[in-house]
């Protein structure tokens, strides 16, 4: 990576200094504000730990749902910070209630406070519209910037992207350099074959997606609802299925384009309704009931994708094969999951992006039997389109 991390830091630059880390804590609560998943969480505590051990203060900032740049006691941070202080028992940490404060400056600049853990940055006024004036103030706090938060380095905010010129050095934590390593790696030199997986609702959501990575692999296979735009694209009937009708001639061009590359589902399970799914059945894709919708790829696909991951050196998924939420069309994507964790275990390099795929995987407890799966949902879709994430083009580059 050509970004420095806080390995790349001399022992001086940490020792005794104030680091700014701006993290993910954005986690599910319930009703009563208890956290619900605490993946994110945990997911941040390597890099916490790693500056604690070098001496250094570590003040931790994060967004958390979508306040409108004022405080929202529903959106408040503190149910967070003592989830925190149960991980981190023998570390006190302090909260702050008002990011832009002296309470903020003085609560910082004392060196009892080992963590510190500031209210929502979203709170803040000028966050979202990544104000310059918000970047320098948040700056005061620290003597350097850490960027862990790779679930939000998509987005160009002052927490994110505007402290990163502001305050120096400027770099990536460690679940950052984890994220883009094994992305990155994935892409740019991958072991082959290389196998992507695409599913989900929608084709429009990925088309950047499909276009970035077609002339990089060597098999893209296709399920979940986008597929029903490719076959209708090839003329077949999709009856009541998700279809996104100004795609179809995107998909057929694609379709053209992929050649022996693409490969489409042979069959799916379809059934009047998802209400009605005990009526799910398989049927040939070109013997789609008119009155029946897909909702999973169906076993002869699920066998044939299974060959083609497992025979995979290098395997990116993202999106489900079906409406996993609901049984029997989870299958697709259970079955895929588990070809992904065969493949892992032969020594291929697997690896998942994308919200529901990932909950999808936790939801199987595979999570440990992949290479990765990302925490960033949009962006690790971001970054398989080929694009540069702002907070992460900001940071110091390694000389
Ligand atoms: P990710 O978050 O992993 O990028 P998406 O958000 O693109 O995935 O898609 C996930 C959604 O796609 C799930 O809610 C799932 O129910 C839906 N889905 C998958 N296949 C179908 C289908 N055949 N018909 C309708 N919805 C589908
Ligand atoms: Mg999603």
């Amino acid at each position: 990576m050509n970004k420095k991390t806080v390995r790349d830091l001399r022992p001086d630059e940490l020792r005794g200094k104030r680091a700014l880390v701006r993290v993910d804590f954005n986690v599910p609560l319930d009703e009563k504000g208890n956290v619900m998943d605490d993946t994110r969480i945990t997911a941040a505590l390597p890099t916490v730990k790693f500056l604690l051990e070098r001496g250094a203060r570590v003040i931790l900032m994060s967004h958390l749902g979508r306040p409108k740049g004022k405080p929202e006691s529903k959106y408040s941070l503190e149910p967070v910070g003592r989830r925190l202080q149960q991980l981190m028992p023998g570390v006190p940490i302090c909260f702050v209630e008002s990011t832009d404060s002296d309470e903020a400056q003085k609560c910082t600049r004392d060196a009892k406070n080992q963590v510190v853990l500031l209210e929502n940055t979203r709170f803040l006024g000028g966050e979202e519209s990544n104000d310059p004036r918000l970047a320098r103030a948040l700056a005061e706090l620290g003597d350097l910037y850490v960027n862990d938060a790779f679930g939000s380095a998509h987005r160009a905010h002052a927490s994110t992207e505007g402290l990163a010129h502001q305050l120096h050095p400027a770099v990536a934590g460690l679940l950052m350099e984890a994220e883009l390593r094994y992305l990155g790696e994935a892409l740019s030199q991958p072991k082959r074959p290389f196998v992507a997986v695409l599913g989900g609702a929608k084709i429009s959501g990925k088309i950047d997606v499909i276009e970035n990575m077609l002339p990089k692999v060597d098999r893209m296979l296709i399920g979940g609802a986008m597929a029903c735009t490719f076959f209708k694209a090839m003329g077949l009937e999709t009856g009541k299925s998700l279809v996104e009708n100004d795609r179809v001639d995107m998909a057929r061009t694609l379709v053209k384009r992929g050649g022996e590359k693409l490969v489409l589902p042979d069959d799916a399970l379809v059934a009047p309704s998802l209400e009605s799914a005990s009526a799910a059945h398989a049927v040939k894709r070109d013997a789609i009931p008119k009155d029946q919708a897909m909702f999973d790829i169906g076993p002869v696909t699920c066998a044939r994708f299974q060959r083609e991951i497992e025979a995979a050196k290098t395997v990116i998924w993202n999106g489900p094969m079906g409406v996993f939420e609901t049984p029997p069309f989870d299958a697709g994507t259970a079955a895929v999951a588990k070809a992904l964790a065969s493949a892992t275990k032969r020594g291929a390099t697997t690896v998942v992006g994308g919200g529901d795929s990932a909950a999808a995987v936790a939801q199987l407890g595979l999570e440990s039997a992949m290479t990765h799966v990302s925490t960033g949902g949009g962006a690790s879709l971001e970054f398989l389109e080929g694009k540069t994430l702002p907070g992460v083009a900001a940071l110091d580059d390694r000389n």
